[in-house]
């Protein structure tokens, strides 16, 4: 579809979007209010950013129900997430935000040609988190054979993945790695006994040599998806087979890149936070809700020709900044300086701890199975030019420390990439 008649989509659904969050939600009608913002008056997609931001303590403070548009009879399903604090936001869906849902994570299968021939193996956690049920519901509108194996017990996940042939793994990229590395482990190259052509791989950020490593471990091709349970869940933005950037589902989405800080619009091509207002989001429709997810809008067509815009992989969140001395370090800078070193692995840790009343920053690394650990003036060596080229690239001062492969905890879940021990003085 031409990217203006597109527009004139998401400028439909906003106008209606809007007005339902002000009829239905009292969190928007008193906001917009406050605001002086009009819902009646919403001309152009331009109109939007005179709305107010929605934070993810805006969700809490109106835990469960209060962000519901819809009577709560409508609502075929519910996820939560919980984060830190331990308090939950609730999403609601009705029976239309389940189609779309799947629809949209769809997309992901149907870029790799997906379809009835596929088996997808679905990994992700079901538990309330969205990741198992989109990606399920994505098999299934797909078409595919899909099998609902959540997380954990990964050797009888091997034994499926071998037995059922399965061809889409969906899961975190992390997992996937453990799951490439206890197959190794049992003596399995799983190139040959396994089917996989393709993996979609989100909730946490990866870098590109991770992915060459799953890819050359999996025998098949990564793809990106990225989605949040306040907007839905997986499928808000996917990567096609080019792999240079998710294209947005913007039939759905409407997305805006903020200075995180000054709250103003940035323009395409600049990094700031992602900002998301969905466009037919029934039960619990969002208005410029704050993602803290750090990205940008990709300039330009994609080569596939599809014509929705594409965001670029993520760039941590505005929440997982680090704060060193005064300087803002995204992990991911770190890890953008590590990919330019062979003899490294992409397996990382950076702590954080405090030395009289100092950041001490140590970036633990493996280095790769062929690189020798006898060896204690190359060892120092490499650590001197890591540090070096860190210390260039980011201002900051960063102790770094080759530890014995595989001693970095491999979790189940979301690799652990930062400890912040500074709670303590040492
Ligand atoms: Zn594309």
């Amino acid at each position: 579809m031409p990217h203006d008649k597109l527009e004139e989509i998401q400028l439909e659904g906003i106008k209606k979007t809007v007005i339902s969050c002000y009829e239905n939600v009292a969190f928007y009608h008193d906001t917009f209010d406050e605001a002086g913002f009009d819902p009646y008056t919403v001309k152009s997609l331009d109109d939007i950013a005179k709305a107010p931001f929605t934070t993810k303590q805006d969700l809490r403070d109106n835990y469960p129900f209060g962000m519901f548009a819809v009577p709560r009879s409508d609502v075929r399903e519910i996820h939560m997430s919980s984060g830190t604090t331990g308090i939950a936001t609730v999403g609601g869906y009705t029976e239309h935000d389940l189609k779309i849902w799947g629809d949209c994570f769809a997309r992901g299968i149907e870029y790799a040609d997906g379809g009835e021939d596929d088996v997808c193996h679905v990994c992700y956690g079901y538990g309330l988190f969205t990741g198992g049920l989109g990606a399920h519901y994505g098999g299934v509108a797909a078409g595919c054979m899909t099998i609902p194996m959540s997380a954990g017990n990964t050797e009888r996940q091997i034994r499926v993945l071998r037995e059922m042939g399965s061809t889409i793994l969906c899961c975190t990229p992390s997992y996937a790695m453990y799951i490439a590395d206890t197959a190794i482990a049992m003596g399995i190259d799983p190139k040959k006994e396994f089917r996989l052509r393709v993996g979609i791989h989100g909730a946490e950020a990866f870098s590109d040599n991770f992915r060459r490593e799953l890819e050359k471990k999996l025998g098949y091709r990564v793809l990106d998806v990225y989605g949040l349970t306040e907007t839905m869940g997986p499928g808000v933005a996917i990567e096609c087979m080019e792999q240079n950037g998710l294209h947005l589902a913007e039939d759905h989405f409407y997305a805006e890149i903020i200075d995180p800080n000054t709250g103003e619009v940035l323009p395409d091509g600049e990094w700031g936070e992602l900002v998301i207002t969905t466009i037919d989001r029934e039960a619990t429709p969002v208005v410029r809700y704050r993602t803290r997810d750090i990205t940008r809008i990709l300039p330009g067509t994609c080569a596939c020709g599809r014509t929705h815009r594409r965001i670029d992989r993520l760039h941590g969140r505005t929440d997982d900044m680090l704060i060193i001395r005064g300087v803002n370090v995204f992990p991911s800078q770190i890890e953008d300086v590590m990919k330019t070193f062979t003899q490294i692995s992409s397996w990382y840790q950076i702590e954080l701890t405090r030395k009289n009343h100092l950041d001490v920053v140590t970036l633990k690394v493996e280095p790769n199975p062929e690189f020798n650990f006898d060896e204690v003036r190359a060892i120092e060596q490499l650590q001197r030019s890591i540090q070096a080229r860190l210390k260039s690239a980011l201002s900051v001062g960063i102790r770094v420390r080759l530890v014995e492969p595989k001693s970095i905890p491999r979790s189940e879940g979301k690799a652990v990439r930062v400890l912040d021990l500074r709670g303590d003085d040492q």
